[in-house]
């Protein structure tokens, strides 16, 4: 049995399963039955639609349809998170070491509401039907 606590190479851990579609950390499982696979019923779900949505445009299982909306959103999150942690690098660059709680937590702030869109981020798959 693997514990995190084990002697392995400095700085490894083993490696949780995680989700099949949204690569979250799975909830450890306790009881009986086959290991999960999804976190949600929405994560199965889309992992379906587009497993089927490749096998109609006749796609590998490495390559996936994702809507260019999605993909804006996302892109759109990215762009804000790294104009946050440019902003944090310079204001903690002028700061210097006598930086006062007040101004660490004005930027910590800002870093987190840069982040926030990023964590509850959920990429749907492409819906498999054309309009
Ligand atoms: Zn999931």
């Amino acid at each position: 049995m693997t514990q995190m606590g084990e002697p392995g190479r400095p700085g490894e851990r083993p490696t949780p399963p995680r989700c099949g579609w949204g690569r979250r950390v799975l909830p450890e499982r306790t009881g009986p039955g086959r290991p999960a696979k999804f976190c949600s019923h929405k994560c199965r779900q889309w992992n379906w639609v587009a497993q089927q949505r490749a096998h109609e445009l006749a796609l590998n299982e490495n390559e996936l349809v994702v809507a260019r909306s999605e993909l804006d959103r996302l892109h759109d999150d990215l762009y804000v998170l790294a104009c946050a942690v440019d902003d944090t690098e310079r204001d903690l660059e002028s700061a210097g070491p006598g930086a006062s709680a007040a101004e660490l937590r004005t930027m910590m702030t800002w870093l987190l509401e840069a982040c926030r869109p990023l964590r509850d981020r959920e990429i749907s798959a492409a819906d498999a039907s054309p309009e």
